[in-house]
């Protein structure tokens, strides 16, 4: 989906209007941007399985955020997709007030409960848990994940948080969205910095969750390392990662004695958006290692192409899986000479993980038509 995206600058800074003292007064401003989108195809939506921005669902989690607002849904009538992408266009300035508010109850809370002036040992920071969700099924959580999703005060949520994890919040915590999606840069990196560090300085225990595991091409190293710096306590919850909780589903041994001795996680996805993708495919083309190609469904054929013209066989075995471990899953097994028009044909979407190596063929399933692997799967559930 290609959407044209217009640039509105003139936007409040989001870290002044949050932040009352500045303990980091040497911190680079942060520059305040929204992207305002062409309407995305609302009907591709309707099922998923995670967050999208315009999602009801993510609109009446978050409907603490628009209680001054009068097109807020607080009056019990959800509005219906459309109504909500326009209100949701302009949600960061819209949530500002509340963010605000939100932040002053807590300041509050925590100077009549540690009698602190903002500087003293008792007046401590809260902790910033950084916690890997997994692939989308909320059984291949942690118990720990678990537990601390549900001791949140504020959790700040990505796109591949799936709806059934999201579920586990308690009822008082507040939750954020501040996911990505192409096309629609709901906040900047450095915003969600700004935001954990406000929330974690106001004495909040504040959740990150994340998709999969989030040291694993989820920024996650970026965020622990900005916290660490400004004095905050990180602590890292691990989750599974898509690769390991979609082929397990899959039946697909990542490794396997005499057939795959190593694994390989890459991203496909192009820093200039373009159809190559970062990593060097003569490095990657080993017929003897497995390939998990993550971000990659638009760089797939660059890729494949690359694979074979060094060196991995074209009938390689591989599958694209989208919506991996969820109801909505959706497979395309194929020789690697076939897979991105399969995937094309298939009209496969993001999230996808590609695998690619001889183990694929190991799965049960490699045999099966796309339809036959799906009635199946239903029943192993
Ligand atoms: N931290 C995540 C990865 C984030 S990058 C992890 O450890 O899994 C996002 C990419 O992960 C997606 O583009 C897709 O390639 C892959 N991915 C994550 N969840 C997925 C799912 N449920 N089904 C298919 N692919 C998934």
């Amino acid at each position: 989906m290609a959407a044209q995206g217009s640039r509105i600058s003139s936007m409040p800074s989001l870290s002044p209007l949050l932040r009352t003292h500045g303990r980091h007064s040497t911190r680079r401003p942060i520059s305040f941007s929204l992207h305002i989108s062409q309407s995305p195809p609302l009907s591709s939506y309707s099922f998923s399985p995670f967050t999208e921005k315009h999602s009801v669902e993510r609109h009446s989690r978050e409907s603490w955020l628009y209680k001054g607002d009068a097109a807020s849904p607080s009056d019990n009538s959800l509005p219906s997709p459309y109504e909500s992408y326009s209100i949701l266009r302009n949600d960061i300035a819209l949530q500002l007030p509340e963010l605000k508010n939100l932040l002053q109850v807590l300041r509050d809370k925590r100077h009549q409960l540690h009698d602190c002036d903002g500087a003293g040992e008792q007046c401590r920071h809260g902790n910033v848990y950084l916690v890997g969700t997994g692939p989308g099924d909320p059984e291949l959580l942690t118990l720990k994940a678990v537990r601390v999703i549900k001791e949140a005060d504020l959790l700040l949520y990505d796109r591949l948080v799936s709806h059934d994890v999201l579920d586990l919040v308690g009822p008082d915590a507040r939750l954020l969205y501040v996911g990505k999606t192409a096309g629609y840069h709901s906040r900047t990196q450095e915003e969600i910095h700004e935001l954990l560090l406000s929330f974690a300085e106001a004495g909040a225990t504040v959740v990150r969750l994340k998709g999969g595991d989030p040291l694993v091409f989820g920024r996650g190293g970026e965020e622990m390392d900005f916290l660490q710096q400004q004095g905050i306590h990180v602590k890292v919850i691990p989750g599974i990662t898509a690769a390991s909780g979609i082929a397990a589903e899959l039946g697909i041994p990542l490794t396997h004695r005499g057939i795959a001795n190593s694994v390989r996680f890459l991203t496909g996805h192009s820093r200039k958006g373009g159809t190559d993708p970062l990593f060097v495919a003569e490095n990657a083309a080993d017929p003897d290692s497995t390939l998990v190609v993550y971000m990659g469904l638009s760089t797939l054929p660059s890729l494949a192409q690359k694979l074979i013209h060094h060196g991995l066989p074209d009938d390689t075995p591989a599958a694209a899986i989208e919506r991996g471990t969820t109801p909505q899953q959706r497979i395309v097994f194929a020789e690697l000479k076939d897979l991105a028009r399969k995937i094309t044909e298939a009209e496969l979407i993001s999230p996808t993980l590609i695998i690619i190596g001889k183990v694929v063929a190991l799965s049960s399933f490699w045999h099966h038509s796309a339809e036959e692997v799906t009635s199946m799967m239903v029943e192993a559930k």
